[in-house]
């Protein structure tokens, strides 16, 4: 799973899932931009449509 950073927008690498619930995974992202470095908590839900 690939996201972007919130803050500078550079690509952001997987560093950790924790799979909370069976309808609830939190992944830890770590910026790929040396200078940003930042690190934040996304959470990923399934959403049912029919
Ligand atoms: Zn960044």
């Amino acid at each position: 799973m690939r996201t972007r950073c919130p803050h500078c927008n550079d690509l952001c690498t997987t560093r950790k899932t924790e799979q909370i619930s069976s309808l609830y995974r939190e992944v830890t992202f770590v910026c790929n931009n040396s200078e940003c470095g930042h690190v934040f908590v996304a959470c990923v839900s399934p959403v049912f449509r029919q």
